[in-house]
């Protein structure tokens, strides 16, 4: 399958590539790597997302090409990069209609909605599954290309440290870095470029902290009145989830974010076994056993209300 799709790649001349709103380290690092190849290549191709990538991203030397998606050009080929569902990156049937549609995915709750689909929940990111398209297709890895899966994989593995990274995930790492992938760049690009709001932000986060079921649920939320006190988007609120986290005892770390009023987006990470995929998709939501995300539609006190009884197994 991997090999039918360097194929396509070889074969066709206009592409475009799609990924989900919000868009991680691992949806624009496997995007642009996928661009930058397919540009490389002369081939005619776009990058299209939903909402507008969050600034510790602007560093990347195709992050203005990145368009926001308004009507989708004609192409010939639509690859879909980490999106769980068609809807997650906006595309629609009308538009796939006639088109060859790429999925490439490492979701297990995906419906393979691609006529061509590579979707491996095993993959520590789907940069690496990009990474193995290339390789397999003998197509070029550039620096430029070795940098975006590098920050996919940096991103999507929690810097090698879930459990999702194995000797495979190092494999492909000192492959990008022998293509020049300065791993303390890359690193101090993403981790060490905030924003000094961002901590005045966090403080307030810190502040909600609240404890269930003997430690093992920690909730943390923020307001919409927090952003306007502290001059802050939802953009500055990357990583607060893992505060929750990491906190000793705790098991599920869960973030509420006042996208609109009365309207949360939830952040859920777990460490070990607890499955936090399942209690997304109650949610609207959806993604991976330690890391998965959705919506509640209510007032602060009643989606906490909804969110601390979802997790009463930990009881
Ligand atoms: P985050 O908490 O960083 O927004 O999302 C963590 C992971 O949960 C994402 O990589 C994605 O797999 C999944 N996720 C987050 N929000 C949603 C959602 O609304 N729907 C689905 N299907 N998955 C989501
Ligand atoms: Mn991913």
């Amino acid at each position: 399958m991997k090999k039918k799709v360097s194929e396509i790649i070889k074969n066709s001349s206009s592409f475009l590539i799609v990924t989900h709103k919000n868009p991680d380290g691992d949806a624009i690092g496997s995007s642009l790597a996928l661009y930058n190849v397919l540009k490389s290549l002369k081939k005619t191709v776009y990058v299209e997302i939903p909402t507008k990538p969050a600034y510790i991203y602007d560093f990347l030397d195709d992050y203005n090409n990145i368009e926001l998606t308004s009507n989708f050009k004609d192409v010939e080929v639509v690859i879909a990069l980490d999106s769980a569902d068609m809807q997650r990156c906006g595309l629609t049937k009308d538009y796939t209609n006639g088109k060859t549609l790429i999925n490439i995915d490492h979701h297990k709750t995906n419906p393979l909605y691609g006529n061509i689909n590579i979707v491996e929940p095993q993959a520590a990111a789907v940069g690496c599954i990009v990474w193995e398209i290339l390789k397999e297709g003998n197509l070029p890895i550039d620096k430029r290309t070795a940098e975006y899966i590098y920050l996919s994989i940096l991103t999507d593995t929690g810097s090698f440290r879930y459990s999702s990274t194995g000797a495979k995930t190092f494999m492909i790492a000192a492959d990008l870095l022998a293509k020049g992938v300065k791993p303390w760049y890359i690193a101090s690009k993403v981790y060490e470029r905030e924003k000094p709001e961002t901590y005045k932000l966090l403080s307030l986060v810190l502040d909600t902290l609240e404890f269930f079921y003997d430690g093992k649920l920690a909730l943390e939320y923020v307001t919409i009145d927090m952003f306007k006190k502290t001059d802050t988007t939802a953009d500055n609120t990357e990583g607060f989830v893992n505060y929750a986290r990491g906190i000793r005892g705790v098991e599920v770390g869960v973030l509420l974010r006042e996208d609109e009023p009365n309207v949360f987006k939830i952040s859920i990470r777990s460490k070990g076994n607890v499955d936090v995929s399942e209690v997304a998709t109650k949610f609207e939501g959806g993604g991976h056993k330690n890391a998965a995300g959705g919506t509640i539609r209510a007032p602060l006190n009643e989606a906490k209300k909804k969110i601390i009884e979802a997790f009463d197994f930990l009881r």
